[in-house]
């Protein structure tokens, strides 16, 4: 399977349209559509659903991977791969997480400075 292919297949199973998957792959929505046919003829599967429940069976789809979040990123390492190769979203999924933890610690020193101000005031 080719890697278009994989990622079709792995967005069909999360129940995303060819537009949508075309968005995230760069490919077009007619690309998308010729790759998952080529899915559907590969696997013998009769149509998108039962393409994803063999896909499944046959361990090409781990539906315990996630992609596109923090968790899908170690996934990625924890396999040995480098997550930040990932066509599916985890780069820019883990980047959003990173921003998100920086932002809670930024908040989380500034009341920490705020309250030890407060302290020094009032003593
Ligand atoms: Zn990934």
């Amino acid at each position: 399977m080719t890697k278009l292919e994989l990622s079709a297949l792995q967005y069909v199973s999360q129940g995303l349209t060819y537009a949508e998957i075309g968005q995230r792959t760069g490919y077009s929505q007619v690309s998308v559509q010729k790759a998952v046919i080529r899915v559907l003829r590969k696997l013998n599967a009769r149509n998108r659903a039962h393409a994803v429940f063999l896909a499944c069976q046959a361990g090409i789809l781990n539906p315990k991977h996630r992609h596109g979040d923090h968790a899908g990123f170690i996934a990625h390492q924890r396999r040995g791969e480098d997550p930040w190769e990932c066509r599916l979203g985890c780069p820019e999924g883990e980047r959003a997480y990173r921003r998100e933890r920086r932002a809670a610690r930024r908040k989380a020193d500034e009341a920490w400075r705020g309250a030890v101000a407060n302290l020094t005031e009032a003593s």
